[in-house]
């Protein structure tokens, strides 16, 4: 079989622009309508072949297919939770894995009921990053999403559920700003007005915190929102609880949110997971706020999802849910301070699709799901 991935261009994730560029390489007389129509047929009405682009001549389809392909991941596995949600795990192209999870959830607010599916997105096959709370560390990283695969994992969402995602959460395994250049490429599609696929305003960007990217992402101008994963107040715990930490310290990231919210306009959110006894005492919870009030922002108060580390070591062996008693406490102490906290909910515990439980450990019986 030939191997389209490495002789040919994926046009998928390239920009109008770029893609025109490719296309001069079939021929210079090639117009720009045209590029404008495939950029369209790929990215707004998703079509998976170029036999599909009918409103192409005959001619200029067949030597697309000689020097281009479309991209494509293959959802081998689906797993479904008593409460909805959904993990879809998805082969790449040269046969490695990543998890992806839709998340359903109602809420009332000034409008009334709204019902949200929440697509929460993978950006590398595994992670670097050594976070002792996180499944996805113990499979250290295997190498970055190219901006297809980003994107395609809405696209093959959608198609296999038939549902519109409302909102995106760049959440899933990996981080997102060790694999810069391909999620700015990815959300340059996604926000991108002409397409429709989601509102920028629905997208947010979860990091453990590198202040340059933070900084260089915030001159984008994409207007998402941007989350830090705190999950501690003093440089000693979170070293401990993130490695990452002792090179990029809790004040210059704070810094670094802060310009976030300067150059966008757009509060910040904090994540933090309630470790019991290591961070959810009432000294935690006035340091939190003090962060919190800085700039506007909002505080994710996560619940620690028990991971089955086969050997937990150092901290790792430490880290237990706050019981819910005290998790509340947590909570009252820091709204009395003015802080705006949202508790993040659990959704797809059951299937090992909640925070940090993404890494293809769940043993998975390789049935094709129906298309
Ligand atoms: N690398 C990025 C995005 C992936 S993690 C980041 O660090 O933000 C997405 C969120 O899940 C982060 O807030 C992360 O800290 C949290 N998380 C990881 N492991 C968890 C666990 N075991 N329980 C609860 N939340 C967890």
């Amino acid at each position: 079989m030939k191997d389209i991935t490495t002789k040919s261009i994926g046009l998928l994730g390239l920009a109008e622009e770029e893609l025109y560029q490719a296309l001069q390489g079939i021929s210079p007389d090639i117009k720009r309508y045209r590029a404008k129509q495939i950029w369209l047929r790929l990215h707004k009405f998703r079509v998976r072949s170029f036999d599909e682009m009918t409103e192409l001549p005959k001619d200029l389809r067949a030597s697309l297919g000689e020097r281009f392909h479309i991209q494509s991941i293959e959802a081998v596995h689906e797993s479904d939770s008593a409460d909805g949600t959904k993990k879809f795990l998805f082969k790449l192209s040269d046969g490695l894995e990543i998890e992806t999870v839709l998340i359903p959830s109602e809420m009332r607010d000034a409008q009334g009921e709204v019902r949200r599916k929440t697509l929460c997105l993978s950006t590398q096959v595994g992670c670097p990053l050594d976070c002792k709370f996180c499944a996805t560390a113990t499979l250290k990283l295997k190498r970055n999403l190219t901006a297809a695969e980003i994107l395609l994992q809405v696209f093959e969402v959608e198609r296999i559920t038939g549902e519109r995602v409302t909102n995106i959460v760049y959440m899933g395994m990996g981080e997102p700003m060790l694999n810069y250049d391909n999620v700015i490429r990815s959300l340059r599609i996604l926000s991108n007005p002409e397409l429709e696929i989601i509102g920028a305003k629905r997208i947010t960007v979860s990091t453990s915190g590198l202040p340059d990217e933070i900084r260089k992402f915030a001159e984008e101008g994409f207007g998402v929102k941007l989350a830090l994963s705190l999950h501690a107040t003093t440089d000693e715990l979170r070293t401990k609880l993130m490695p990452i930490n002792k090179r990029y310290p809790i004040v210059g990231l704070l810094e670094a949110m802060d310009y976030y919210y300067q150059k966008t306009g757009i509060p910040v959110t904090y994540e933090y997971i309630v470790f019991e006894a290591l961070n959810d005492t009432e000294a935690d919870a006035k340091r939190l706020a003090k962060i919190a009030r800085r700039m506007p922002s909002k505080v994710n108060i996560i619940p620690f999802h028990k991971i089955d580390f086969t050997n937990p070591t150092g901290i790792s062996a430490e880290l237990h849910p706050t019981a819910q008693d005290k998790f509340e406490l947590f909570v009252d102490m820091l709204r009395a301070q003015g802080v705006q906290v949202m508790v993040r909910s659990s959704s797809g515990l059951d299937i090992e699709a909640a925070c940090g439980q993404l890494a293809l450990a769940s043993e998975h019986v390789p049935v094709p799901i129906q298309l």
